[in-house]
């Protein structure tokens, strides 16, 4: 194949230039950082399980009218994509206290919140992702109140969504981030949930034992990563048959 064109490379994953013009090929890498790529390692088979679980979600939304920029799968690493404008924020929707809430306002890991609760973060590694609010936001300039507006509703919808089909294989959705990315149909200009919607980016907690199946096992040090995601791609029905993290062959009689 010829070589493609990088287009960006991120801690997860890498862009390329896609076969049409305003398509990317987003490739997902073992690769896993936590605490802004200060704790970082390689997950064989980390890759290939968000790619497989991010194509379920986000086809399970353009199943129920939730516009996203995903195309189709390519490949076990490699999907194609809309290309849009990311929007710099980081759109996180939490049902129950975790991570940096808990830690913010002094609520307890595994309080269930009132309503669910729509937060805003400005996408800056350098100057680790900090929380703003909707003034900031249209202050600055990154959006406007129409897109705001569209935001929240795109992130309850998703909520909605992720948290009913993970209830229905005896998992809490605690909270998920997603980018939303601007597309332009002609002089019309609407907002689409982009990037990715995996065990990485979500809480996932198991119902009856609390096991934690989402990147907290990694930034925590709970256990194997994989194994994790696996339990989550298998509930979901969505496991590929011939992945896993396996090293060793495996002798089959
Ligand atoms: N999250 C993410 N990327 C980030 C920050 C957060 O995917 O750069 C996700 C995280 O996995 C969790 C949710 O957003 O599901 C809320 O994260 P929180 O603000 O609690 O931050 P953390 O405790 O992960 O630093």
């Amino acid at each position: 194949m010829a070589r493609r064109k990088k287009v960006y490379e991120g801690k997860a994953k890498i862009l390329y230039e896609g076969p049409e013009p305003g398509t990317l090929v987003q490739y997902f890498k073992d690769d896993a950082t936590a605490f802004n790529a200060e704790k970082r390692d390689v997950i064989e088979g980390k890759g290939v399980l968000n790619n497989r679980l991010s194509e379920f979600f986000m086809a399970g939304l353009g199943g129920i009218g939730v516009p996203t920029h995903f195309i189709r799968r390519i490949n076990m690493r490699e999907q194609l994509i809309r290309a849009v404008e990311i929007i710099p924020l980081e759109v996180v929707v939490r049902n129950v206290a975790a991570g940096s809430l808990s830690k913010r306002l002094g609520l307890e890991e595994g309080t269930s919140l009132p309503r669910p609760i729509v937060e805003f973060y400005f996408k800056d590694d350098a100057l680790g992702d900090p929380l703003v609010t909707e003034e900031h936001i249209i202050a600055f300039g990154w959006a406007g109140q129409q897109d705001l507006d569209d935001m929240v509703a795109l992130g309850l919808r998703v909520n909605d969504f992720m948290s009913g089909l993970m209830l229905g294989v005896g998992i809490k959705l605690v909270d998920f981030k997603i980018e939303i990315g601007r597309i332009w149909d002609g002089d019309y200009m609407r907002l689409i949930v982009a990037d990715e919607i995996s065990p990485d980016s979500c809480r996932l907690w198991d119902i009856e034992s609390g096991r934690k199946l989402d990147k907290d096992v990694f930034r925590r040090d709970l256990g194997d990563l994989a194994d994790a995601y696996t339990e989550v791609a298998r509930r979901l029905g969505v496991m590929p048959s011939n992945v896993g993290h396996v090293t060793k062959p495996t002798l089959i009689n």
